[in-house]
């Protein structure tokens, strides 16, 4: 059991500038992020674009951002917990016990929860005999790609994970990629590379085909694609992966009891608390009259969340309002005082 002063659910930019906060007022945090890195949208859907509305930083990317606030946070050497879903919530005396997917468990006084537009989570297959490959033979997204050595891969999608990842492993594996239209979503250049590598036969490109069918004992051996002409293909493979683009669901988080209004999260504007005392939503998941979905709002609403935080970890104490610029406690936290 992992015991921390608060529990934060989402390491997007909100999450990590709360975890800023908690620190410099004393108390310790943890992060669980069902994604495999820090960043939140930031990262997930706009790493190379610039964001031109951050306070005194006239640009930067989704990704200088996130690495900003990562460096921001290593003073108070966050742990964080990627690749899990929070699941099960539990009201221990005064205290919160959260289960999370991957079989993690906090002892916490609060939770701040920063989920943004909900946990991203790979747009699956429709076939239901698919889920008995998923994790060993059939795969959303690439942990290692050591395991696809000298092995036949099928690639469906049209994006640009599709495209990319077919490219790179078209070096090492026999590719069949396979997309449900003759047109791809992916960049330009990408797709340009695609069709060459196919005209030189070092993978096979199938366009207007949808997956029909996956079979196997333990492992996928085969799988059949059709084409809108109704011709059915017969490919031997050793992995199927999928690349469908990503879905946002709130997931477990919506029956902890907490009021929800259009899969938001109704907070007091006062500490950013919700409906259970000691549970805190910020950033893009919470909502109030006047909440604008912005980086900056998210900022705000995670440092007086932080403060709201304080009188459940520390009930006999007393926080003093200080500046960063004249607290010795807070520069002692940071590591800077001289
Ligand atoms: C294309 C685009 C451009 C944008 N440009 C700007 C801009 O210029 N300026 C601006 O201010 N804003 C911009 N935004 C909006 C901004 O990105 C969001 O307001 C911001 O990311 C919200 O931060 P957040 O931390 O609340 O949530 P998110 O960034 O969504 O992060 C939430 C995190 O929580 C995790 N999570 C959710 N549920 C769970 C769960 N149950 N268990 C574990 N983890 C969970 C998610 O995986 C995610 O990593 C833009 C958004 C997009 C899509």
């Amino acid at each position: 059991m992992n015991k921390t002063d608060v529990l934060i659910i989402g390491a997007g930019p909100t999450g990590l500038f709360c975890a800023h906060q908690l620190g410099i007022i004393g108390l310790s945090c943890e992060i669980v992020d069902n994604l495999d890195k820090a960043g939140g949208q930031c990262i997930e859907l706009y790493p190379d674009k610039p964001i031109y509305d951050i306070p005194a930083i006239p640009e930067c990317t989704g990704e200088e951002l996130t690495n900003n606030l990562l460096k921001q946070i290593k003073p108070f050497n966050v742990k964080t917990h990627f690749n899990q879903r929070v699941e099960e919530l539990k009201k221990v005396r005064n205290r919160w016990h959260i289960k999370t997917s991957g079989k993690q468990e906090f002892d916490v006084a609060s939770i701040v929860i920063a989920g943004g537009v909900g946990s991203f989570e790979p747009r699956k297959f429709p076939l239901k005999e698919c889920e008995k490959f998923e994790g060993n033979s059939l795969f959303y997204s690439i942990k290692d790609k050591s395991i696809f050595k000298d092995k036949t891969v099928s690639i469906f999608g049209g994006g640009d994970s599709a495209l990319d990842w077919a490219i790179e492993l078209s070096n090492t594996s026999k590719v069949n990629l396979i997309h449900r239209r003759d047109g791809f979503s992916g960049a330009e250049s990408s797709v340009q590379k695609v069709k060459e590598l196919n005209d030189q036969g070092k993978l096979n490109l199938y366009t207007n085909c949808q997956i029909a069918s996956v079979s196997g004992d333990k492992n996928i051996d085969l799988v059949k694609i059709k084409h809108d002409d109704g011709d059915v293909k017969e490919l031997k493979t050793d992995y199927v992966l999928g690349f469908f683009g990503l879905i946002m669901q709130l997931g477990p988080i919506l029956d902890w009891g907490l009021n929800i209004d259009k899969k938001t999260i109704t907070v007091n504007t006062e500490n950013f608390e919700t409906n259970l005392n000691g549970i805190f939503a910020i950033g893009d998941i919470c909502s109030y009259p006047g909440k604008l979905k912005l980086i900056l709002s998210g900022f705000h609403e995670g440092a007086l969340a932080a403060r709201g935080c304080f009188k459940y970890a520390k009930p006999d104490e007393k926080l003093r309002f200080e500046f960063t610029t004249t607290s010795k406690a807070a520069q002692e936290r940071l590591g800077v005082k001289k």
